[in-house]
């Protein structure tokens, strides 16, 4: 028996029983405004971090200064090519609305060119403002993972407080702790995980942290297992069914998932199926859009062919997670 289908505020209303049909508008997205912008940003991702040449992005460049490859609009000048010309770090980078929010809101429509102490404090708002709309992605997804009780009342406080504090002003953000709140909310999600995993029926094995850096994980039921924070970079997981699995911060980068089941994965983020490999026979869930590098139709590669990059910390858009 296929486990629960999650609880979820995102479903559509029911149909009117009398009278005539009631059109309705589909709900919005409550993903929507965590999705970048960039043309209500001033491509602060271009400039504000530091670079290292790497498998992710082929030159290094130092914090502050503006990517060689950015034009005087602030348009990317490669932007067609970011992988053929040895960027694919920027074409994984997901700001989550981070940039719109920093230019737009904290800024006030201003742009990091004016002048320098606006573009420093500009660009340490971006890398506090970036975590804390991450954190709200997952806050997001939480909220549809567990009914109504004390558990999803305590994401709705996380998601209140969140939203709040990136509603503030460039000193006030600055001033945030990061890195607690994402102990924090971690602590939350990894609760919200269990319970719903537990639900689920199909509650599969604890490898959260491990090391399966190029694991032959074909075919395998890792159905509602908990991978947080695995190292998957290179795993072959053809044909895995990882529906319900919990892939929370979970490195994915040359992961093999042509013909794999993430239809149902939990915490799935694009950064991590953008640094994947898939084509149409990788299911992924309806939120996420399917990589336009991904081959149109199924593929077949050798093991031996594959390309991967060196294990390290994830590339600037394969963040960790709030683990
Ligand atoms: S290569 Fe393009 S997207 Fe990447 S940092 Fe440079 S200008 Fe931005």
């Amino acid at each position: 028996m296929d486990p629960p289908t999650p609880v979820s505020d995102e479903a559509w209303p029911a149909p009117a029983v009398t009278g005539r049909p009631v059109e309705q508008a589909p709900p919005p997205d409550p993903r929507a405004d965590l999705r970048a912008d960039c043309g209500r940003c001033a491509a602060l991702c271009c400039v504000g971090p530091a670079f290292v040449a790497s498998a992710d992005f082929a030159i290094d460049k130092p914090a502050g200064r503006p990517c060689p490859n950015l034009l005087d609009d602030l348009r990317c000048g490669i932007h067609d090519d970011l992988r053929g010309r040895g960027f694919p770090g920027c074409a994984v980078f997901d700001c989550f609305g981070a940039g719109q929010q920093v230019v737009q809101v904290a800024f006030a429509g201003r742009g990091w060119r004016e002048d320098a102490a606006t573009a420093s404090a500009m660009f340490d708002v971006f890398t506090v403002m970036r975590q804390l709309r991450e954190l709200l992605w997952y806050l997001v997804e939480a909220h549809s993972l567990v009914p109504p009780g004390p558990l999803r009342d305590a994401v709705e406080r996380w998601q209140e407080r969140i939203e709040r504090l990136s509603l503030g002003g460039p000193a006030e953000v600055e001033r945030i702790d990061a890195r607690a709140l994402r102990q924090e909310v971690g602590t939350l999600l990894s609760s919200v995980s269990d319970a719903f995993r537990a639900g689920s029926h199909a509650a599969g094995p604890d490898r959260r942290g491990q090391d399966l850096i190029e694991a032959d994980l074909r075919a395998v039921d890792l159905r509602g297992a908990s991978l947080r924070g695995a190292y998957l970079l290179g795993a072959d997981l053809r044909g895995a069914d990882l529906r319900w699995a919990d892939l929370l911060g979970a490195d994915l980068r040359v992961a093999d998932l042509r013909g794999a089941d993430l239809t149902k994965s939990i915490f799935l983020t694009r950064p991590q199926v953008q640094a994947a490999r898939g084509d149409t026979s990788t299911g992924i869930p309806p939120w996420l859009v399917r990589p336009a590098h991904w081959p149109a139709g199924p593929t077949t590669v050798s093991r031996r062919s594959r390309s991967r990059p060196a294990a390290g910390p994830p590339a600037a858009g394969g963040s960790p997670g709030p683990r």
